[in-house]
C-alpha cells in the first residue's frame, strides 16, 4: 500500500529539477507575493502520491497483480518541451512543457491544459492517470491524458499567453490528433486558449476544430461546455442530497477557487435555492453568513474587482474558510488543499470535489470517521469531460445542439455514474471514491485485455 504520510511544508520550498532557474524563482516569488500556497494550507503531499494511493488501495481490493498494476499505473507517453520566451522584462524566461498520455484503451486521450507555476512533470502524471479512471467511470470513450506549462499564466500579459499557447502546440501537435488525444481547459486555460491552440493545429493540419474541446462557441465550442464541470458537480450532490437527509433549497455551501468549476458550481447551487456562506480564491477568502451572492460575486470578479473586496461578505484568513460550518464544502482549486493538518476543522456534512486531488489520504481517513460524505473527483468533476466529449462528437460531424439538450445529456450522464458508484459502494460496505476508482480501473482493465494488450 501507498504511504500515507503528509507533511505541511511549503510548497515553494519543493525541488523542480525539471524547471529552468528562473521559473523557480518566479514560483517561489509568485508563492511569497500571493501567500498561495501558504504553509499548513496546502500539503507537500504530492497530487501523484494522492492518485497513487487510491489507485493502489482499489487494486489491492481487485487482487490486480503487481506486473498489470505497473501496466495501468505507468503513463503510456510523456513527452517534455522547451517553450522558451521573451517577456517584458527583457529576459529569455524558459518554461517546461508536458503532454502525458496515460492510458488509452478506452479511446482516443483526452484531458486538460494547466497553465501554473507549480506545474511539474509528476503534477502532470497524476492528472493524467486521474482521467483515465474518470473518463472511464463516467462511460465517455476516451483514455486518459492531461498537459501543463509551469508559467505564471495568471501574470502575464494575454500576448505572452498566446505565444506560450501557440508554442506549446508547435511543440506536441505530432502527438495529438482528433483521433489520438484530444486537449481541453484547465486551471488558467480557458476557451481563449483554446482558440488559440486550435488556430495553430489549424495552420499545420487545416480546420480541425475536434483537437480541442472547451472552445468559444464562435469556434465550433459546445453550448454548456463553461458550465460544465460546475454543473455536473450539482447533478451529483443532487443524486446524492435526498439520501443524506439534505434537500437543495434548504442547503448552505462554502466554494474554495471561485474560477470556472468554483464560480458554476456556487451559481447553479444558488439557482437551486442554495446559500453560499463562505468563498475563497487566491486573493484571500470571505464569509457571510446570510448568504453571498454569487451572481453577483462573478460579476463582481468579471469586472477586475478583488474576491476579498467584495462587499457582500466580510474577509477572514484564508485558511479558516475550511472551518466555517455549512452542509457541503465545494473544493475547487488545486491538489492537496485539504490535508491531516485542516481536515479535523471541517465543519461539512459533505464534499463534493470540484477540483482535481483536493483531499490528501489522510485527510480522506479523518474525515471518514468524522462521517463526511466525501463524492470524489473522480466522479464529481466528470462533467467538463463529458460535455467535451459532447463538444467532440457534435464537432466530427460539423452540427451543434442546443444548450439544452447538452445539459440534458450531461445529467443523464452523471446520475448513471453516480448510480453505478453508489450501488458498487453499498455492495461492497466501502466508499464512494474507493468504489469509483474499482469501477474505472475494471473497465480500463476490460478494455486492454479485450484489445489483447494485457
Ligand atoms: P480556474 O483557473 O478557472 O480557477 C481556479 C481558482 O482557484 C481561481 O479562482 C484561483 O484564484 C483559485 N485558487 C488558486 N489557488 C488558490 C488557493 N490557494 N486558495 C483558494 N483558491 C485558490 O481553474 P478551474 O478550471 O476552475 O479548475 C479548478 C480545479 O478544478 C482544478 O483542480 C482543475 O483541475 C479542476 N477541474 C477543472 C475542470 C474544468 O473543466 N475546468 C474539469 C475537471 C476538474
Amino acid at each position: 500500500m501507498a504511504n500515507t504520510e503528509t507533511s505541511t511544508d511549503a510548497v515553494g520550498e519543493r525541488e523542480h529539477p525539471d524547471k529552468s532557474q528562473l521559473a523557480v524563482e518566479e514560483a517561489q516569488a509568485e508563492a511569497e507575493a500571493t501567500g498561495t500556497p501558504k504553509p499548513g494550507q496546502r500539503a507537500e503531499v504530492s497530487n501523484l502520491d494522492i492518485v497513487h494511493f487510491y489507485f493502489n488501495a482499489a487494486c489491492d481490493r481487485l487482487g490486480l497483480s503487481d506486473d498489470l498494476r505497473v501496466v495501468f499505473w505507468a503513463p503510456y507517453r510523456e513527452v517534455t518541451v522547451q517553450i522558451p520566451i521573451r517577456l517584458p522584462d527583457g529576459k529569455v524566461h524558459v518554461y517546461s512543457g508536458y503532454r502525458i498520455q496515460h492510458n488509452g484503451a478506452r479511446g482516443p486521450y483526452k484531458g486538460g491544459i494547466r497553465f501554473h507555476p507549480e506545474v511539474d512533470i509528476d503534477e502532470v502524471r497524476a492528472l493524467a492517470s486521474l482521467m483515465t479512471w474518470k473518463t472511464a467511470v463516467a462511460g465517455v470513450p476516451y483514455g486518459g491524458a492531461k498537459g501543463g506549462v509551469n508559467c505564471p499564466a495568471g501574470r502575464l500579459d494575454p500576448v505572452d499567453v498566446q505565444k506560450i499557447a501557440r508554442s506549446f502546440m508547435d511543440k506536441v501537435e505530432k502527438i495529438l490528433g482528433p483521433t489520438r488525444d484530444i486537449a481541453a481547459p484547465d486551471v488558467n486555460t480557458n476557451a481563449q486558449v483554446m482558440a488559440w491552440m486550435m488556430d495553430e493545429y489549424g495552420k499545420l493540419h487545416g480546420h480541425t476544430p475536434a483537437i480541442v474541446t472547451g472552445k468559444p462557441i464562435a469556434l465550433e465550442g459546445s453550448y454548456g461546455r463553461e458550465a460544465a464541470t460546475g454543473r455536473g458537480c450539482v447533478y451529483m450532490f443532487r443524486e446524492a442530497a435526498p439520501h443524506l437527509g439534505l434537500s437543495p433549497a434548504d442547503t448552505t455551501f462554502v466554494v474554495q477557487g471561485y474560477g470556472n468549476v468554483g464560480s458554476w458550481a456556487a451559481r447553479i447551487m444558488q439557482q437551486l435555492g442554495a446559500k453560499m456562506v463562505g468563498v475563497s480564491d487566491a486573493s484571500g477568502a470571505i464569509r457571510g453568513d446570510a448568504g453571498i451572492d454569487a451572481n453577483a460575486l462573478h460579476d463582481h470578479i468579471v469586472q477586475g474587482g478583488r474576491l476579498t473586496e467584495f462587499e457582500g461578505g466580510e474577509q477572514l484568513p484564508a485558511s479558516d474558510l475550511i472551518s466555517i460550518p455549512c452542509d457541503v464544502f465545494i473544493p475547487a482549486a488545486l491538489g492537496g488543499m485539504i490535508h491531516e493538518g485542516n481536515a479535523a476543522d471541517m465543519q461539512c456534512k459533505v464534499i463534493l470535489e470540484g477540483a482535481n486531488s483536493p483531499t490528501t489520504p489522510m485527510a480522506d481517513q479523518i474525515l471518514r470517521e468524522k462521517d463526511v460524505y466525501i463524492i470524489p473527483d473522480v466522479m464529481a468533476n466528470a462533467g467538463g469531460v463529458v460535455v467535451s466529449y459532447f463538444e467532440w462528437v457534435q464537432n466530427l460531424q460539423h452540427f451543434r445542439w442546443d444548450e439544452r439538450e447538452v445539459n440534458d445529456k450531461l445529467g443523464t450522464i452523471m446520475r448513471r455514474a453516480y448510480r453505478e458508484v453508489s450501488s458498487r459502494a453499498r455492495e461492497e460496505g466501502i466508499d464512494l471514491r474507493e468504489a469509483a476508482y474499482l469501477v474505472g480501473i475494471e473497465r480500463v482493465v476490460e478494455a486492454a485485455r479485450t484489445r489483447g494488450y494485457v
